[in-house]
This record gives structure tokens, C-alpha cells and sequence, in this order.
């Protein structure tokens, strides 16, 4: 949608969405369009993206509010507003929201469910944003909860954060908001979907199955905070609050930083000793990326910043001593152990049997293994390759 030398301000439209489950992108900044090209991605490829010379004027686009009152809107036209402000999933991974938030009419949702469980150690942005923006947030979980016509609303937060409980049940109950509070066990993987489903209404995802198979969404705290600024601002997203931590880290901080901006800017904005930083990662230490260029950007998925002073381990350190611990570990009780000699022997088949792809990739069995196999990487190849030949059948 913009070309070199065109002049954007914040919020501006810079590419639009191609199919139902993608959204669209906003100018996180005023500036001069340099260039429109590949750049590298934290996902490790190269993807087409703009790069702007920012003016640091912060010039805003005006951004239409909506026109009526949220009460008073159909859920489609709220859906439609989220859509076109490019509001995805902000717990890591970027879903688009309207998506979520359409389910068909055969899958009714009967409960919402906001993530205040952070989905890994080490990240503190969910936390700060239920301490600061409290009752923004609530308005964001009031406003999905009319789309999905949820009859029960239900804020899952861990038992370390107390504080976090504690203010948002007092304005639960100042403003008589028919929304609960979930005390979760403080515990790995807590945060995904299925073991807050799980912990939260006792109800299990079915293999292969989506949290509407139950009638449930589950949304994020932060996507319910953007999902309020679209509505009542007309803001789009173009930036988010992210951790930044570690052992090499001097001053560790959340931030509210704008997309696009290079890792390597943000990193020296925390003081970052680059000298004994062996490995950055995406995310958080179990699911996240390492990343290999730290001029990628932030994207709308960058729930924090990591940075070791060691490298972590390769793929095959020692062979497997059937000790079980990976088996034991896994929140979805699948074996992975098993998975991962199948996806090494390419026996893709029988990987899928043995439920490949209902992996969340937590990183559990990863973590425990003695031999120190990265049992969750041959996982992802796994479902890379799955993919990937699907993809080939449906085009054939
Ligand atoms: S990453 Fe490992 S522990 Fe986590 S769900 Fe997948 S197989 Fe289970
Ligand atoms: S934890 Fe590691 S060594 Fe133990 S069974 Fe699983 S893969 Fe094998």
C-alpha cells in the first residue's frame, strides 16, 4: 500500500490482510518510507517488510472512532472494527483475533476465558498490564464477552500474583462486573489454552480439537487490552508491552515498544552486556526462538526478550535412556520420546499416530530430559513436514 519516499504517520494502513486468517499492518511511526523489501524475521527466514525512516514527530492518523456506543453494536460490527485495527493474539501466537471471535453457529461459546497466567517463566508484561491497566482491560473482557454472547467470564490468574487478584476483584466488585477470578496454581505450562480450559471448567480439548469444541475461547490479556483500544480509540496496533530479561541483562524492565523496532535497539535500551550474551531468545525460555540477527524487528508476537550467558544445548547430546521423564512431564500425556525417534527415522506416519501434531510445544520434555535431546525441535520439524505435505496433497 506505500511505496519509497511516501510519508506515513502512526496508524497508518501499510499492507492490507490477503486471507481470512491473516490482518492487516499499521505504521508503528511517522516517517519516510526507505524501502519495501526482504528483511530478516524472528522467525529465522527473510520477509517482505517496510522499512521506515522514522521523524520522531509522532504524528497520529486520526483514527475514525466507532460510532456508536459498544453496547449498542451488533458483534459483527465490533468484529469487523477488531479485524480492521489487525488485533491477533498477543500470548505468542499472533492469531487473528476475528477469527477467534468468530466461531461458526454449530460451536456456541458459553464461557471467555482471559489468559492472566503468564505462558512462561522469566515474563512479567501480562502481570504489569492487569497492575496498570486495569480498568481498560476489564472494558476489553467486557466488549469480547458481548461478541461471543458468553454467558460466563472467567480471569485466570496464578497464585504468585496476588496483587494482581486483589485489584481486580476490588473493581470486579466496585463496578458489580459479572466476571470471576480462576486462583491457578503457579505452574509450567499453565498458560496454554487447553490446561486453562482444563484447570479453569474441567472440560478437555478433544484431540485434534479447538477450545470452541467445548465452548470456550480463551484470549490473552494483553489482545483484550488492544481489543479496548480499538473500540473505544479506533486505535490499531502498533505496539505492545514486552519483557526484557536475563542474566546479561543490567536493567531488566517491561516496555511498551513500538513494532518494527530492531531487537538489538531495545537490548542496548536496557543495557544489555552484549560482551557476555551467548544467546537471545523470543519469548520465553521454553517456547521462545534463539534468534541469529538481532536487527529483526518486534512483531505483534514478541512477548518479551531473553538474554543467556551460555548456549544451550544441540539437538542429540547423548542417546535416550527410555528413563521416562519426558513421558511424565507432558501436559497432554503424549510420548515424546517416541514422537521424536519417528520424526528422526522420517516414519511421519506413525508420528501422526501417535498424536504428533496435538503438541503445544511447551518445551516440558525438552527441559527434563538427562540426555539433553531437544526432543520438542524434532517435534516441530515433524509437524513442519506434516504440513508442508498436506499443503502439497491440497494443491495436487
Ligand atoms: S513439547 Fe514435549 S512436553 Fe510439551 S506438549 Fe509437546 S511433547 Fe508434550
Ligand atoms: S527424557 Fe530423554 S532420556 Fe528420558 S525417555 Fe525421554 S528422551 Fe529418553
Amino acid at each position: 500500500m506505500v511505496k519509497r519516499g511516501d510519508k506515513v504517520v502512526i496508524g497508518q494502513l501499510l499492507g492490507e490482510s490477503s486471507g481470512f486468517v491473516s490482518s492487516p499492518v499499521h505504521s508503528p511511526v511517522s516517517g519516510t518510507v526507505l524501502s519495501v523489501g526482504p528483511f530478516p524475521h524472528p522467525l529465522g527466514k527473510q520477509s517482505i517488510a517496510i522499512e521506515i525512516q522514522n521523524d520522531n514527530n509522532d504524528e497520529y492518523a486520526v483514527f475514525p472512532p466507532f460510532e456508536k456506543p459498544w453496547r449498542e453494536a451488533a458483534p459483527g460490527e465490533l468484529v469487523q472494527k477488531i479485524a480492521s485495527c489487525g488485533i491477533v493474539g498477543m500470548g505468542g501466537a499472533s492469531f487473528p483475533t476475528h477469527v477467534k471471535l468468530s466461531p461458526p453457529s454449530n460451536k456456541p461459546i458459553d464461557t471467555l476465558i482471559i489468559n492472566g497466567a503468564e505462558c512462561e517463566p522469566f515474563l512479567t508484561a501480562d502481570h504489569r498490564v492487569m497492575l496498570e491497566c486495569t480498568d481498560n482491560l476489564l472494558e476489553g473482557i467486557l466488549i469480547l464477552r458481548k461478541i461471543l454472547g458468553a454467558e460466563k467470564c472467567v480471569i485466570g490468574i496464578e497464585e504468585n500474583k496476588q496483587d494482581a487478584i486483589n485489584i481486580i476483584n476490588e473493581k470486579i466488585s466496585e463496578h458489580k462486573f459479572r466476571i470471576t477470578v480462576a486462583v491457578l496454581k503457579a505452574k509450567y505450562p499453565q498458560g496454554g489454552e487447553k490446561q486453562l480450559i482444563q484447570a479453569i471448567t474441567s472440560r478437555q480439548v478433544p484431540s485434534g480439537g479447538l477450545p470452541m469444541d467445548v465452548g470456550c475461547v480463551v484470549d490473552n490479556v494483553n489482545t483484550a487490552l488492544a481489543v479496548r483500544e480499538a473500540i473505544i480509540s479506533g486505535m490499531p496496533l502498533f505496539q505492545r508491552v514486552m519483557t526484557i530479561t536475563g542474566p546479561t541483562v543490567k536493567n531488566p524492565k517491561n516496555l511498551l515498544v513500538r513494532l518494527g523496532t530492531p531487537m538489538r535497539d531495545i537490548l542496548q535500551a536496557c543495557d544489555v552486556d552484549f560482551t557476555r550474551t551467548k544467546k537471545v531468545i523470543m519469548g520465553g525460555p521454553m517456547m521462545g526462538l534463539a534468534q541469529s540477527d538481532l536487527n529483526a524487528p518486534v512483531i505483534k508476537s514478541t512477548s518479551g526478550l531473553l538474554c543467556y550467558d551460555k548456549s544451550y544445548p544441540g539437538v542429540r547430546q547423548h542417546p535416550c535412556i527410555n528413563c521416562g521423564k519426558c513421558v511424565n512431564v507432558c501436559p497432554i500425556r503424549l510420548i515424546p520420546s517416541r514422537i521424536a525417534k519417528f520424526v528422526e527415522h522420517d516414519h511421519m506416519d506413525d508420528a501422526v499416530e501417535w498424536n504428533l501434531m496435538d503438541c503445544m510445544e511447551c518445551g516440558s520434555c525438552t527441559y527434563v530430559c538427562p540426555s539433553k535431546i531437544n526432543l520438542v525441535n524434532f517435534i516441530k520439524l515433524g509437524k513442519y513436514r506434516v504440513q508442508a505435505e498436506r499443503t502439497a496433497a491440497k494443491k495436487k
